[in-house]
């Protein structure tokens, strides 16, 4: 494993660092710094900058508006947009959508879906997870009929992200009852505007709507809209759970809210110094950081089999779990920072919008936690990646 940044990384870096200087918005970055959500317009605007600048589709393949980036480039991105608190991407369009039209769909398909993507002008959602199926996603219900050119489809979608927002879902849908479940699937993309579609919230602790059940009754979705064969949507599920579970670790995140962490409670005075120098503290602190560098030299590991041409295998597996933990983890040290000042929440529905009685960088603490965890669960819970681990890598 080579670990060394070229010259080539190390001017990019630079670059980076000089586009978010002048070209991130000090309106958004306002925002994130204050930990106030965002709108879905902020969001949009700063995909459409980043997809200008041809940083956003990165890993794309080129002829489809991507780059050739090396993983390393790609890793250096990420790690400076983190460190400069950049909205997140919405992964859902540019991460698992796209993905799946340029290798599965037609040239049709690649033509009409891509460009929005690309352009951040259509927002995607997931309709994957149904009421009793998740972790056994093979068992889904949601049916779709063929009649003439349309497919009818009825059935019940839940904790759609954000499907508030989207213009359109993509779908897993069950075409056919097969005696294996995971053969009558298939893959659609289906207008949100369509009549028979309704959405409804589920408010989760933090007191946001970040998750929702979207209805089918009766939508008409137009054949064409079908990926793939019909029945061979299982497959075009996998391939897009890998793309799901890429980043999903957050690293870079990561090292910039445990440098935060470090940088407030070095400020907050307890007894006779601060709370760094609180051992009790500092050890949970240090451990952390060590888990994290230990997490981060995995990613590394990882990202250097891709660049020598293989798969990533397993251990994003490892990844995710690790890197949730952490999450989890730094989210209760920024509560423990805090103290009663943690306590007061007064969530209007917005994600970090709540009125904090301290200071500044009290406000977001809390939702932080509670919406933090959700990390466990989504992307595969972590109980199935260690069944993923205890089979390929331990050989159980
Ligand atoms: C915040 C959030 C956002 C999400 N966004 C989306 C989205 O946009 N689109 C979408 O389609 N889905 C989404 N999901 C759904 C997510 O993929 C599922 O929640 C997840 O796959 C787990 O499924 P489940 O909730 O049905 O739990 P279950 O599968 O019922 O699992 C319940 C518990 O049992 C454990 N368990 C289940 N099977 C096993 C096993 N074989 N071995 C060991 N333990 C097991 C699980 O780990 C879990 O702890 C989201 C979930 C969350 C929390």
């Amino acid at each position: 494993m080579d670990l060394v940044f070229s010259k080539e990384d190390l001017d990019f870096k630079e670059e980076v660092r000089v586009f978010l200087k002048s070209e991130y918005p000090s309106k958004i970055r306002e925002k994130q710094e204050k930990g106030l959500p965002l709108e879905r317009e902020d969001v949009v605007k700063w995909q459409k900058l980043l997809a200008k600048k041809g940083w956003f589709a990165i890993n794309w393949p080129e002829e489809h508006g991507g780059t050739s980036w090396t993983p390393t480039k790609k890793y250096v991105l990420q790690n400076e947009l983190a460190a400069e608190n950049t909205p997140v991407l919405i992964p859902f369009g540019v991460n698992m959508c796209g993905p799946v039209v340029y290798t599965f769909g037609t040239d049709i398909q690649k033509d009409k879906f891509l460009p929005g993507i690309l352009n951040s002008d259509v927002w995607w959602c997931q309709g994957y997870s149904e009421p009793g199926s998740g972790s056994d996603l093979a068992s889904l219900k949601t049916k779709a009929e063929l009649k003439g050119d349309n497919y009818i489809v009825n059935g019940v979608k839940t904790w759609t992200t954000l499907a508030q927002h989207a213009d359109w879902i993509f779908c897993l849908v069950r075409t056919e009852t097969t005696k294996i479940k995971q053969e009558g699937i298939s893959f659609l993309l289906i207008d949100m505007q369509s009549s028979g579609i309704e959405i409804k919230p589920i408010i989760t602790l933090d007191g946001t709507n970040e998750v929702n059940i979207v209805y089918f009754d009766n939508v008409e979705v137009p054949s064409e809209n079908l990926i793939g064969e019909e029945g061979q949507g299982w497959n075009i599920a996998k391939f897009l759970l890998m793309h799901e579970r890429t980043g999903i670790a957050g690293i870079a995140t990561l090292k910039r809210e445990l440098k935060r962490l470090k940088e407030i409670s070095s400020t907050i005075i307890v007894g006779g110094g601060t709370l760094l120098d609180d051992q009790n503290y500092k050890n949970k602190l240090v451990k952390a950081e060590i888990e994290l560098t230990a997490t981060e030299f995995t990613e590394l590991r990882v990202l250097s089999a891709i660049s020598s041409g293989e798969s990533p295998g397993p251990e994003s597996s490892i990844l995710k779990i690790k890197g949730t933990e952490l999450q989890q983890t730094v989210s209760e040290l920024f509560v423990e920072m805090l103290g009663y000042y943690a306590h007061p929440f007064f969530g209007d529905g917005h994600f970090g919008s709540n009125k904090s009685v301290g200071p500044d960088y009290a406000g977001p603490v809390m939702p932080s936690y509670l919406n933090l965890r959700k990390a466990s669960i989504y992307g595969g819970s972590n109980e199935i990646q260690r069944n993923v681990i205890s089979k390929a890598i331990l050989g159980l």
